[in-house]
């Protein structure tokens, strides 16, 4: 169900979040990650995967400087696309780890729910002082561990361990 549906309660809400989460999992888009062989773009694929949006994250809009970033593939690996330059588009790392393998769905709604609570932080609303101050331990607890990690094994942005630039490269800790 999209996410541009009104819903007409937290139940359904919560109902309706379950089954895209289940969905994802029936689909095999958790347990299957990582054991497809990942073919690693050249440096010239690169280049051409970076020029198709003008060094510009195809998540944020951002601009991407530097080597660290990602080429995304725009369909998951396990869904058997080919591993050709225009099926990548450039992302930041930490766009690409928290877009993760959500399908649209469920990234709409955590467009969704992102925007909504980002507004409650601001304006210190009840539950935006309390989100945002759970949220606050949680990312400083992250951050922690990231740099305990060290950096030959870099602990994502979103809390899984992985090489630099592997997408999924190990045990998923908080995604569900
Ligand atoms: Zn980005």
């Amino acid at each position: 169900m999209p996410a541009k549906r009104a819903f007409p309660d937290v139940e359904a809400v919560i109902d309706e979040l379950k089954h895209l989460h289940a969905s994802r999992r029936d689909q095999g888009h958790e347990h299957k990650l990582g054991r497809r062989e990942r073919r690693v773009l050249s440096p010239a694929d690169r280049c051409a995967v970076l020029a198709k949006t003008s060094s510009r994250c195809h998540i944020c809009g951002g601009e991407i400087e530097g080597t660290r970033w990602h080429a995304d593939h725009v369909k998951a690996h396990i869904t058997g696309a080919e591993h050709e330059v225009a099926n990548y588009l450039p992302v930041h790392a930490i766009c690409n780890n928290y877009r993760w393998d959500y399908s649209s769905d469920e990234f709409q709604w955590i467009l969704k729910l992102g925007v909504w609570l980002r507004s409650e932080v601001e304006r210190e609303t009840r539950i935006g002082r309390a989100a945002g101050e759970k949220f606050t331990g949680y990312d400083a607890g992250r951050a922690a561990r990231r740099e305990r990690a060290g950096s030959s094994v870099e602990l994502t942005e979103s809390g899984r361990w992985g090489m630099p630039g592997n997408r999924h490269g190990g045990p998923k800790a908080f995604h569900g």
